[in-house]
């Protein structure tokens, strides 16, 4: 893999970036985090709004991504980098 998943957020137990699935947390379905196992589970009727907005940007960004996925940076991923580096992948 060469591009990074859209979507990440740090862990707030760990801090360390997790991918955030959006298919499975638009499916209820609980994310578990590599670093120290902390499992975060949406709460489809507490985050009815932010799952909706999420899915509205998930469809908005799709053409996005298949860009991404083609080669090309989208570039509108501020702390992307850092993130990377701290999950320790080589860059070079
Ligand atoms: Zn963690």
């Amino acid at each position: 893999m060469t591009t990074s998943p859209p979507g990440e957020i740090p862990c707030p137990s760990c801090s360390q970036p997790l991918a955030l699935p959006v298919e499975a947390v638009l499916a209820g379905r609980a994310i578990v985090c590599a670093g120290c196992g902390l499992q975060l589970t949406a709460e489809r009727d507490a985050s009815r709004q932010a799952l909706d907005a999420l899915g509205r940007w998930y469809s908005e960004t799709a053409a996005a991504r298949e860009a991404a996925v083609g080669g090309a940076e989208p570039g509108s991923q501020p702390g992307t980098e850092e993130a990377s580096r701290r999950a320790g992948r080589p860059r070079r």
